[in-house]
């Protein structure tokens, strides 16, 4: 899509807040990706607690821009930090169901639905195009907090179909590189592939009610930030190398991966940025990061 289009299609979506926090938007059809124009973007967003979908704050708005800023996809393909699996799954099911997978943080949190179709057809094709790797595809997983609390502000309305793809938690930081890579065809068919976790995330050390931030998870997210700008990628997937902040701010690596499946699908072409940065309750990073053709 040509700039002068792109311009004029983004100031015609527009939203509003309504009593209680609920967000309403009206997605003009003409942002819908289409045959010919640029690939989707790729977006990595830092989740962060579950509470942040709830009412309106500084998360759930910026969330809620990103989306506004580029093209409607056709279809969501969901990485969340939350499904982890041994072996490789595709949600093939026409009416996911939400997941609360959380605890008793806010009882409003269980009364929420993301009602978003499932897509059997793009299931499908994503197991067979992806011959490099056996994908099944499942009927029994959904929508998980990583996925529909961050999907919900960005889409409020539900309407675009959504899929998650689960993150073989029994192969190492290369694969999942790897495994992100065979996904780059969704790209070019107008998909928009959403990978929610955080780049540094240590629930032990979270800080609950929030004061004050780590220094060691001020620095982790900055050396990652650097090595994003410069497309060092094969250092980010080495993380274990990067010192005592990586090993602080990944004590396990399931909210970390959903990063590299982000930068596993950046092309040449692309240019990086960060929409959202920040450290919440001291010990989980909040920062995006939005992956475009230039
Ligand atoms: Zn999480």
């Amino acid at each position: 899509m040509d700039r002068r289009k792109f311009i004029k299609n983004s100031i015609i979506g527009s939203s509003i807040i309504m009593a209680g926090g609920t967000i309403q938007s009206f997605v003009s059809e003409s942002k819908l990706w289409k045959n010919g124009d640029a690939i989707m973007p790729v977006l990595f967003i830092g989740h962060g607690a579950p509470l942040y979908t709830l009412d309106d704050n500084k998360y759930s708005r910026a969330w809620k821009k990103i989306a506004e800023g580029i093209p409607t996809p056709k279809a969501i393909v969901c990485i969340s930090a939350h499904w982890l699996t041994k072996g490789s799954f595709v949600t093939a099911m026409e009416k996911p169901k939400t997941i609360h997978d959380f605890g008793r943080i806010d009882d409003r949190l269980f009364d929420i639905e993301y009602n978003a179709p499932g897509s059997p057809e793009l299931a499908n094709e994503i197991a067979k195009t992806m011959t490099d790797l056996h994908v099944e595809e499942d009927h029994r997983w959904g929508f998980d907090h990583g996925c529909w609390c961050v999907a919900r502000c960005m889409y409020p309305n539900a309407d675009i179909p959504m899929l998650q793809f689960s993150i073989d938690y029994h192969k190492g930081a290369s694969h999942q590189y790897e495994v992100a890579k065979q996904l780059s065809f969704l790209r070019k068919k107008g998909v928009l592939i959403l990978c929610s976790g955080n780049i540094v995330h240590n629930l032990g050390q979270l800080k609950f009610p929030e004061s004050s931030t780590y220094e060691w998870a001020i620095e982790f997210d900055e050396i990652s930030k650097k090595l994003i700008e410069k497309s060092d990628h094969q250092s980010l997937i080495n993380y274990q190398n990067l010192g005592k902040s990586a090993n602080l701010s990944i004590p396990t690596p399931d909210h970390y991966y959903p990063l590299l499946y982000a930068l596993g699908l950046q092309s040449k072409n692309d240019t990086v940025s960060f929409p959202i940065d920040g450290i919440s309750y001291g010990s989980t990073s909040m920062r995006s990061v939005l992956i475009k053709s230039s």
